[in-house]
């Protein structure tokens, strides 16, 4: 029987069995302004489901204060790019265990992060402040110009999507992605 089984179908990350992709300490379900986010008291990295992911870039664009002086921090590393970029294996998702991923936009948030396009993100300690940052700094500006070494950079590579002022970053394809219609929450 499964008396203790209140839960709707697919929200089983409500009943508080995520572990943690990176270390599988437990994941503690915790209020963050009016969505929740999945918290490893261990390694200290989050997981926050797709819907709330949006909620969450939606109410801080919008100005609305969140707590995020209760986020934890990681202490400031030297080389954080190749820290979290090199170092970290890929995670996988804590909702459907594939293997996420790694959007690395490092230099134009200070993020990297792990996404399973489906249920949500992964974010290590201390990347989500940086990515809403960036988030809030395209919504208003409209974009982010870039800087002369990035445009050297888009015309070294020959990039398609080198027009600058369309260009999406990966993040904003991925939380298109996510928010589009995804399956169901992970609350
Ligand atoms: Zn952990
Ligand atoms: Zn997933």
């Amino acid at each position: 029987m499964c008396g203790a089984d209140n839960a709707s179908a697919g929200d089983a990350a409500s009943m508080g069995g995520l572990l943690c992709p990176r270390c599988r300490s437990s994941l503690t379900p915790k209020p963050f302004g009016r969505a929740s986010i999945h918290a490893c008291g261990s390694c200290r990295g989050i997981f926050v489901g797709a819907i709330q992911f949006s909620m969450i870039i939606h109410d801080y664009v919008a100005g609305v204060e969140l707590p995020l002086g209760a986020l934890p921090v990681n202490p400031p590393s030297a080389h954080p790019e190749q820290d979290v970029a090199k170092v970290l294996p890929i995670v996988t998702c804590v909702a459907c265990v594939r293997e996420m991923d790694r959007t690395n936009f490092a230099s134009r948030s200070g993020a990297i992060v792990d996404v399973c396009s489906k249920h949500g993100i992964w974010l290590d300690a201390g990347e989500l402040v940086p990515m809403l940052h960036f988030v809030k700094t395209r919504a208003d500006l409209g974009k982010v110009p870039l800087t002369e070494a990035e445009l050297a950079t888009e015309r070294e590579l020959g990039r398609e999507r080198a027009e600058s002022d369309v260009r999406v970053s990966l993040l904003e394809i991925t939380l298109e992605k996510m928010t589009r219609a995804p399956p169901y929450d992970v609350r």
